[in-house]
């Protein structure tokens, strides 16, 4: 890997780590002068006996920064007299731990169903562990205004390589079960900075999403032999009408069942379990048709789209190895100019969805795309 890492702590100990472009001279560590405030103490996961789903509660996130002006951006650079999170002039990509985390700092093991412990003892604590795990934050670049799209594909690649790095790092760490990167953008679905940036949960159990795949992909190895994303991909490939591009380690297309306005799936064609395992060759690709299925997407409208991208890694600890296949999941509730999909009864309550447009439409409107400008305008 060509991309340099350095390391070095914050000053309330928290770590940051430093992922330099291929191109880039080394540059100097500086120190965070800033006082070392205590860090929040970890939340607190409650058991839903009737999902046999974990809730994270944390409400220390509730005095968390929101929208700030670049002025008072805490992904910034550090300038003379304004230190940010960042105590450097200048960055690349940088990753550091959450200042307000969901999950952490603390980290361990958490049973997967305590439902027989309240079964013995009906009792809060029970159903009550320490929220561990770990809170990532992952920041593109030092540019206040831009976006993944717009990064360029070295820049791309430097934040593959910082995504590889974390995914095979935190998911040694102990008692962590599932590593998630992911980026929210806009502010429509909630984003509180506006800085080019994603984020990382380490997970101390495997999540509710990733229960129900894991299982119907082990349990099609069982019956077939073959991984189910693999036909899935072969499926798509030979069909072509949901396809939005190919490349050669990629395929990007629009899922049969796509539940969102805009839904994007991107699959690597060889099956690999997580973004470490991509090789030199797969990253490098990546770093090209990532980006450019989100400038499609930013295409489609006259103003930047908000997106979820959502990289469905394998478990930790997964029942069948050779049943999973890492993709990327980008969807968008966006269904008009001016018009979000808003969950509601069907989807909220009993995770139903209905949809508004097919598949095949979506799909074609993307191939038609112009891409847009890094800004994400047209
Ligand atoms: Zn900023």
């Amino acid at each position: 890997m060509s991309t340099r890492i350095l390391r070095n702590k914050l000053a309330d100990g928290r770590e940051i780590l430093f992922f330099q472009d291929a191109d880039s001279p080394a540059a100097p560590l500086a120190e965070d002068h800033r006082p070392a405030e205590p860090r929040p103490t970890g939340g607190q996961l409650r058991f839903d006996l009737l999902t046999g789903e974990w809730v994270a509660v944390a409400t220390h996130r509730q005095s968390r920064t929101h929208l700030p002006i670049a002025a008072e951006c805490p992904l910034c650079p550090s300038a003379p007299g304004r230190p940010t999170e960042i105590p450097v002039a200048g960055y690349e990509v940088v990753v550091f731990e959450n200042r307000f985390p969901s999950l952490g700092p603390a980290l361990g093991a958490v049973a997967a169903d305590p439902s027989q412990n309240f079964a013995e003892a009906a009792s809060e604590s029970a159903l009550t562990a320490p929220a561990h795990g770990r809170c990532e934050v992952v920041v593109f670049s030092s540019e206040h205004n831009g976006s993944f799209a717009g990064l360029g594909p070295a820049r791309a690649r430097t934040v593959i390589d910082a995504w590889a790095n974390r995914t095979s790092e935190l998911a040694a760490r102990e008692g962590i079960e599932q590593v998630f990167v992911f980026e929210n953008r806009g502010e429509e679905i909630g984003v509180t900075m506006n800085h080019p940036h994603g984020q990382i949960y380490a997970y101390p159990f495997v999540t509710p999403h990733t229960v129900i795949t894991s299982a119907r992909a082990a349990q099609h190895q069982r019956e077939t032999g073959r991984p189910l994303m693999g036909d899935v991909l072969a499926f798509e490939r030979c069909s072509g009408e949901r396809m939005v591009l190919e490349s050669a380690h990629f395929s990007a297309f629009v899922p049969y069942a796509a539940r969102w306005p805009i839904e994007v799936h991107i699959v690597p064609h060889r099956q690999v379990l997580g973004i470490d395992d991509l090789d030199e060759a797969e990253r490098d690709d990546l770093a090209h048709i990532y980006p450019e299925v989100l400038r499609r997407i930013d295409g489609l409208y006259s103003t930047p789209t908000p997106y979820i991208a959502a990289w469905h890694q394998a478990p930790v600890n997964c029942e069948d190895r050779s049943a999973e296949w890492m993709h990327l999941e980008i969807t968008s509730p966006r269904r008009a100019e001016n018009k979000l999909k808003f969950l509601a009864g069907s989807e909220a309550a009993m995770g139903a969805f209905v949809g508004d447009v097919s598949a095949e439409e979506t799909a074609e409107r993307l191939r038609a795309a112009t891409p847009a400008h890094e800004d994400g305008r047209r």
